[in-house]
């Protein structure tokens, strides 16, 4: 008698029980966005173009029939985990959803290993957002299957980096020879550390507006420059303003402080309104990962330069795009 569940082979290699792909995506594990280059961006946009394309025609078809998502998130989320849902759900997978893992056996103590290896015998493909940094590769050295990293602490946010990068494409038609302001919280702010390393594969000028305890840490600015690109830091957003091209805000991150009377001090300390959009330029794309907390006014959303809202749907795209490929049909 065959044994139902063969005994696995124990490499990392993620490679399949099944349809053999040649896609260079096959299997392979989302963890940074330093795994890419510019060729590969290139090609993640177009699956992005063909996943549109694909949505506005017909809504969701079958490209990921059979398969199933695991969606594992132990920090909050509304945008990242719905997106991924939607994305599968829209290429004819299915998704099982971890997203309060305190109902989970995480509460009776299990490793994230073990959590990890329980899913991928169930998943092909998980999607792990966790507090600490490093989380992601941690457990893509355990898994089988392709891990997604959602944000792993104040580490990095690849495929909100992904998104932003095809916004800005898709906003202004290049990613070559911009103004980048990047203002907030650039020191807690995953999605900036990723972004910020995305965008120096391009010819970009990089700005960071933030307090002085908030901005973007010694050793990623460090990184960037080693790409030549030209980064300044400022307290202020006036004297950036008028040669930004793309204005990149963000929350200040309370989950990570210490002292919440340090983040009281400091959540307010810059709010985007409609006398800022006046100053800036008229096909400026004011972008944001969302929540937004205070740091850009209501009345700002109906100005057409507002992107956030768009962003958002670009997420869809480029989590279809990611699924697909992983999982070796595109
Ligand atoms: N949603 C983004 C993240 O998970 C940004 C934020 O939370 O402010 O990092």
């Amino acid at each position: 008698m065959p044994k139902l569940i063969p005994r696995l082979p124990s490499t990392n290699s993620h490679l399949p029980f099944g349809d053999m792909q040649n896609s260079p995506f096959y299997g392979i594990d989302i963890i940074t966005v330093k795994q890419f280059d510019r060729e590969q961006l290139t090609y993640i946009f177009e699956v992005a173009h063909e996943m549109y394309e694909m949505v506005s025609r017909v809504g969701s078809f079958d490209l990921l029939k059979g398969k199933i998502l695991a969606n594992l998130f132990y920090q909050p989320s509304t945008r990242t985990s719905s997106s991924f849902t939607s994305a599968m759900e829209r290429l004819g997978g299915s998704v099982i959803p971890i997203n309060n893992v305190s109902y989970s056996s995480v509460t009776k103590g299990e490793s994230l290993p073990d959590t990890i290896r329980t899913l991928e015998a169930f998943a092909d493909v998980i999607v792990l957002r966790h507090p600490e940094v490093g989380s992601s590769a941690l457990a893509a050295k355990y898994a089988r299957k392709p891990i997604i990293n959602a944000g792993d602490g104040v580490g990095e946010h690849p495929t909100q980096a992904l998104l932003d990068l095809f916004t800005i494409h898709e906003e202004l038609g290049r990613v070559d020879g911009i103004t980048v302001t990047m203002m907030g919280d650039l020191k807690y702010g995953r999605t900036v550390h990723s972004l910020a390393r995305l965008l120096s594969l391009y010819n970009v000028k990089l700005n960071y507006v933030a307090p002085e305890n908030l901005c973007l840490p010694d050793e990623i600015k460090a990184e960037i420059g080693t790409k030549g690109i030209p980064q300044d830091c400022f307290a202020d957003l006036t004297p950036v303003l008028p040669e930004t091209d793309v204005l990149y805000v963000t929350r200040v991150q309370k989950e990570y402080f210490e002292d919440p009377a340090q983040h009281e001090s400091l959540k307010g300390s810059y709010v985007i309104t409609t006398e800022t959009m006046r100053q800036a330029k008229s096909k400026m794309v004011l972008m944001h990962p969302f929540p937004r907390v205070w740091e850009i006014d209501m009345a700002v959303d109906a100005d057409p330069r507002a992107a956030y809202f768009r962003q958002m749907e670009y997420g869809l795209y480029i989590r279809m795009a990611l699924l697909a490929m992983v999982l070796g049909k595109a």
